[in-house]
């Protein structure tokens, strides 16, 4: 319903830069250039994670009105993010298959759409474009709906989310899991678990469009962990 308003809205008054408002159909070239891809690389219990950035400030915000706002004249802009942030974790290596986390039935109909699929898919095609062979591949399954992630700390989340993924195919190569946020990193290792339980020897680890540090805020309206949310 949100994003026919916003359609409508757009057929109406004309379409505006998401982040600013100035006129145009996409994120304006402003907006863009200050907003560059930043990667910051951490290590959560033993997996590597890049976000193209930190949680925090126009980043944050981008972040919001594209997960919340719906606002797809952002996918651009979070695909080539992304994509910085996997360049990050290849090193020398030219192919990757990169590995959505998976979302919830909930998620999907309240976006109308799975998110980090979309995105891992823009993620991949952008890589194509400066010569690295890049598919994505949505293999993982929700065993079951996990738990509100929202009141739990680390260990808890990680007990919460222990088993609740598998995968239904084995990704061959270089993995690179894939989401919008990482914040403990326990949905990604669970991720990481489930593929390497199904016969993946390569995870070169995980990338987002933003990692949370300890100083960030949380994304509002989200658990920290976010699977209950995508
Ligand atoms: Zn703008």
């Amino acid at each position: 319903m949100e994003r026919w308003w916003q359609a409508a809205a757009d057929l109406v008054l004309g379409a505006s830069c998401p982040l600013c408002g100035s006129p145009g159909g996409r994120v304006c070239r402003r907006c863009a250039a200050s907003l560059p891809p930043e990667p910051a690389q951490v290590s959560l219990e033993g997996l590597d994670v890049v976000g193209a950035g930190i949680h925090v400030g126009s980043r944050r915000d981008a972040l919001l009105a594209w997960k919340l706002g719906g606002t797809h004249t952002l996918d651009a802009l979070m695909a080539h993010h992304l994509a910085a942030a996997v360049i990050t974790l290849l090193g020398a290596e030219r192919s990757v298959t990169l590995v959505p986390v998976p979302s919830t039935r909930r998620s999907r109909r309240e976006r109308g759409r799975d998110l980090v699929a979309d995105l891992a898919a823009a993620a991949a095609r952008s890589l194509g474009t400066i010569g690295v062979d890049a598919t994505a591949v949505g293999c993982l399954r929700l065993v079951r709906e996990t738990g509100d992630q929202h009141a739990l700390g680390r260990v808890e989340r990680s007990r919460n989310l222990a088993g609740s993924m598998w995968s239904i195919a084995v990704p061959e190569g270089p993995v690179v899991i894939v989401d919008d946020v990482v914040t403990t990193g326990s949905t990604a290792r669970e991720a990481a678990r489930a593929l390497v339980a199904a016969g993946a020897v390569e995870i070169l680890g995980a990338a987002a469009v933003v990692v949370a540090s300890a100083g960030s805020p949380p994304v509002a309206g989200h658990p920290p962990d976010g699977l209950r949310s995508r």
